[in-house]
C-alpha cells in the first residue's frame, strides 16, 4: 500500500539513535541541546526549543503570548486542528480566517477586511496562527505590517514548512513573527518520531517557552526571590507540564536534519514533474507565489470540474494507492461546530478547497513509476 506520505529512515538515522540509547541520557538531555542549536542554525533564530510535538509547542507557545480567558486567537480555516486547539487549552476563544482556494493559504484580503470589522467592534485578536500550508509560505510581509497596524502577535505554525523559504530567508527565522513552530511527525518534513520545534528570537519568550515545557521549574538563582537551601534546590514558579523531548528522538532528529536538504529538493522534483505531467488534465497543482520557495509537505491537487474527487480517490484506493484530504475546515469538526459560533457561508475559500482537493503521494522515496501511475488514473475519470 502506498500512502500520500511517509518518513525515509536510512541507516545513519538508526545508528544514531543507538548510540543515545547506549548514553546515560535518555531523557531531555545534551543530543536535544545539539539539535534545537542544529535547528537554530538551520533557521537563522536565535533560539530554538524541542517539544514532544508541535502540539506542546503551539500550546505553549500561546502560553508565552499571555493568551488566556478573554482573549482572541485567530488562525486558518483549513489547517490540522492543532493550530486552533492550542488557544482552547488556554481558554481563549477562536476564531478563522478564510483561505485562498487555490493556494490554502490564509486570504490577506479576507483577513485586513475581518480586522478592521473586529476592530470597530472591538474584538481584535491577541494572536494570529498562520499556517504555511503544504510547504507554501503565507505572505508575511503583509502580515507582519497587519500585526502592527492592528497590534497583534503572531505564531506561525510551520508544521509543514521546515526548509522552505520567504524572500530568501528561512522559514523559522522569525522575522515576521514572535514564535515559529514546526512538527516533527513522521509524514512532516524531518521526523523524531513524535516532536516539535518552537524558535524565536527574543530571549524573554524563549525563557517562557522553557518554563511552561518543564513544569515551570526553574534552577536559576535569578528568577526566584527565595533562597537556595542547597545545590539541589529547584523552583516552580509557574505552572509548567512535561513537554520535553528525549534524547532519543533528538538524535533521530539530527540525523535527519543533515538530510533535510536533500528531502526539500527531492520533493521540489517530483511535486515540479506531477505539475509538467498534470497539464491539460482535469487537475491542477495548488498555485505557487512569487518570492517563496515551498518545502512540500503535501502535493494537493484540485478538480477543475470540482465532482472528481470521490471518483479519483476510490480509483486510487482500488490500486492500493491511499490519497488523503487535507483538510476538512476545522469548524466543520463537531467539538467546534457544537459553538454555533461558525457557518459554514463565512468560509466560501476553505468550503472550495475542501470539495475539490486530494493529497497525493508525495514522500522522498516515491517511485517515479509509482508517480506516472498515480497521474493516469485520477486523469482516467
Ligand atoms: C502536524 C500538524 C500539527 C501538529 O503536529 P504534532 O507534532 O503532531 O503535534 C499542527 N499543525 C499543523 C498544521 C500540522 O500539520
Amino acid at each position: 500500500m502506498i500512502s500520500y506520505g511517509k518518513q525515509s529512515i536510512n541507516l545513519r538515522d538508526r545508528f544514531s539513535v543507538f548510540r543515545v540509547l547506549g548514553s546515560s541520557n535518555l531523557t531531555q538531555g545534551p543530543t536535544t541541546l545539539q539539535f534545537e542549536s542544529e535547528v537554530a542554525k538551520f533557521t537563522g533564530a536565535k533560539g530554538a526549543l524541542a517539544f514532544n510535538s508541535a502540539t506542546s509547542a503551539l500550546h505553549a507557545a500561546c502560553l508565552a503570548l499571555d493568551v488566556g480567558a478573554g482573549d482572541m486567537v485567530w488562525t486558518s480555516a483549513i489547517s490540522f486542528v492543532a493550530s486552533a486547539n492550542c488557544a482552547i487549552y488556554c481558554g481563549a476563544d477562536v476564531d478563522f480566517i478564510d483561505v485562498v482556494s487555490d493556494t490554502g493559504n490564509i486570504s490577506i484580503d479576507k483577513l485586513k477586511r475581518k480586522l478592521k470589522k473586529a476592530s470597530s467592534a472591538g474584538t481584535l485578536p491577541k494572536v494570529i496562527i498562520p499556517v504555511h500550508f503544504a510547504g507554501q509560505p503565507c505572505d508575511l510581509s503583509e502580515l507582519s505590517q497587519l500585526s502592527k497596524e492592528f497590534g497583534f502577535r503572531i505564531i506561525e505554525d510551520a508544521s509543514h514548512a521546515l526548509g522552505a523559504t520567504y524572500r530568501g530567508s528561512p522559514i523559522g527565522a522569525c522575522e515576521y513573527s514572535d514564535i515559529t513552530i514546526f512538527s516533527f511527525h513522521p509524514v512532516k518534513m524531518i521526523t523524531t518520531g513524535e516532536g516539535g520545534m518552537a524558535t524565536s528570537n527574543s530571549d524573554e519568550l524563549l525563557e517562557k517557552l522553557r518554563l511552561t515545557r518543564s513544569h515551570g521549574i526553574t534552577r536559576d538563582p535569578n528568577r526566584t526571590s527565595q533562597s537556595f537551601d542547597g545545590p539541589w534546590f529547584y523552583d516552580q514558579i509557574s505552572l509548567g507540564y512535561n513537554f520535553r523531548m528525549s534524547d532519543v528522538q533528538a538524535a533521530l532528529g539530527l540525523s535527519q536534519l543533515n538530510r533535510l536538504k536533500k528531502f526539500v529538493a527531492k520533493r521540489n522534483k517530483l511535486a515540479n514533474l506531477y505539475s509538467r505531467r498534470l497539464i491539460g488534465s482535469q487537475w491542477q497543482p495548488l498555485r505557487q507565489e512569487s518570492g517563496r520557495t515551498n518545502s512540500y509537505h503535501l502535493f494537493i491537487v484540485q478538480s477543475i470540474r470540482g465532482q472528481d474527487r470521490e471518483e479519483a480517490y476510490k480509483n486510487l484506493v482500488s490500486r492500493g494507492i491511499v490519497p488523503n484530504v487535507h483538510y476538512r475546515p476545522i469548524y466543520r469538526n463537531t467539538f467546534y461546530k457544537n459553538t454555533g459560533k461558525f457557518n459554514s457561508k463565512d468560509f466560501p475559500g476553505a468550503e472550495n478547497f475542501y470539495r475539490t482537493s486530494l493529497s497525493i503521494p508525495l514522500f522522498v522515496r516515491l517511485r517515479k513509476h509509482v508517480l506516472k501511475r498515480i497521474i493516469r488514473t485520477i486523469s482516467e475519470n
